[in-house]
């Protein structure tokens, strides 16, 4: 069994609602886990159950092996971290970050010591005398966090902890999380709707919708080997472009374009879904530009450009291919024009087929045996 295994976990609450379904999950220790998915999906409430804040309404938890679901938050050995810093208005930081350990009965020199060492680590040595409302958002967030890694726990709780921050403390924080989670070794879930924070921060990132598990994996697997449409469209930025169609004569039309699928899969694999709705997927940064680049062994398409996002390392374009909206990224200094015709392939290595109405993606090869 592994450090923690969360088997068949369900959560009904009072009022009837059914927030997590069968959520099955082993976590290795020293792990970090990322949650990941709209809002409303379920990822606090599974992480509330794990804290023990929230209970079990059927299933089995697990810490080191022994059966958790009955115990309280403190016996589990968990610090959280929350959204809303959560930190004592009249206190300094320095009595922020002693506060757990003073409770604890703590040595008042071991934690003197204690919150020095923490204050380091997260550059708070400099405002120990101030209190939080003198401090920036990002600052106030690294004392919620410094109160978590003080106390030496096992297993470390995040459910959201970067939104309240501006664009540019998020980047920060989240490596300065990424770095502690190196140093301290702790066993770490964290909850967020912000693909970019999973996709950088993750060991394995969990992603959740209604409250189902769509699929578990490491970032790359996730990028590269989505299961099925939803996560395709979650975890990437932007999302995976869809055309979809009925699969006639293993051809879908995009107008009056035709894409041979048999280029990209198997007769047998086509065969299957021969007169159904499939969806052909492509990431907008895996095309090339016709008349720039190579784009043998490709599938090409030609649209209007409705709108370009110049982002400084990319440009966004908004593509309408005869009624097909897609977006492209492609190099700054290849930004079209406006409304203008623009021609670009799809490598067949870079597509994706998925079964419209199960939205499973469709391996396209089948091995013999
Ligand atoms: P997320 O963290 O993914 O945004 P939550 O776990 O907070 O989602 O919530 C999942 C679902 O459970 C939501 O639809 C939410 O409205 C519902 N929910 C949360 N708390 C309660 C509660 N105490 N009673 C009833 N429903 C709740």
């Amino acid at each position: 069994m592994s450090y923690l295994t969360l088997r068949g976990i369900n959560k009904i609450y009072p009022n009837g609602f059914h927030a997590v379904h069968d959520f099955n999950l082993e976590i290795e220790k020293g792990e970090f886990i990322v949650f990941v998915g709209s809002s409303g999906c379920g990822k606090s409430t599974t992480l509330r159950m794990i804290a023990g804040l929230e209970n079990i309404s059927k299933g089995d938890f697990f810490i080191d092996g022994v059966r958790a679901n009955e115990k309280g938050p403190r016996e589990r050995g968990v610090a959280m971290v929350f959204q809303s810093y959560a930190l004592y208005p009249h206190m300094s930081v320095y009595d922020n970050l002693a506060f757990g350990l003073m409770l604890q009965g703590v040595d008042e020199d071991v934690i003197e010591k204690k919150v020095l060492n923490t204050a380091k680590i997260l550059g708070l040595t400099d405002y120990l005398d101030r209190k939080p409302r003198a401090l920036s958002g990002g600052q106030r967030q690294r004392v919620a966090v410094g109160r978590a890694i003080i106390r030496k726990v096992n297993i470390f709780l995040m459910d959201e902890p970067l939104s309240n921050l501006d664009a540019k403390q998020r980047v920060t924080m989240r490596s300065e999380i990424t770095q502690i989670h190196r140093e301290t070794g702790a066993t770490t879930i964290y909850v967020t709707h912000d693909q970019t924070e999973a996709m950088t921060m993750a060991d394995r990132i969990v992603v959740m919708k209604e409250g189902y598990i769509q699929q578990v994996g490491t970032p790359h697997d996730l990028y590269f080997n989505p299961s099925n449409m939803f996560v395709a469209g979650f975890i990437g930025e932007p999302p995976m472009n869809f055309i979809a169609g009925r699969l006639q004569g293993g051809k879908i039309n995009v107008g009056a374009t035709q894409l041979d699928l048999g280029m990209v899969a198997d007769k047998n694999v086509l065969d299957k879904y021969e007169g159904s709705e499939i969806a052909f997927g492509f990431r907008p940064e895996a095309i090339k530009l016709v008349g720039k680049e190579d784009v043998q062994n490709a599938y090409r398409l030609t649209g209007e450009v409705e709108l370009t996002e110049l982002l400084g390392d990319n440009t966004n374009v908004y593509m309408d291919i005869q009624d097909v909206k897609s977006i492209l990224k492609v190099d700054p200094h290849d930004t079209p024009e406006m409304d203008s015709k623009l021609e670009f392939a799809i490598p067949y290595e870079s597509v994706y087929l998925f079964d419209k109405q199960t939205e499973k993606r469709i391996k396209l090869r089948e091995t013999s045996k």
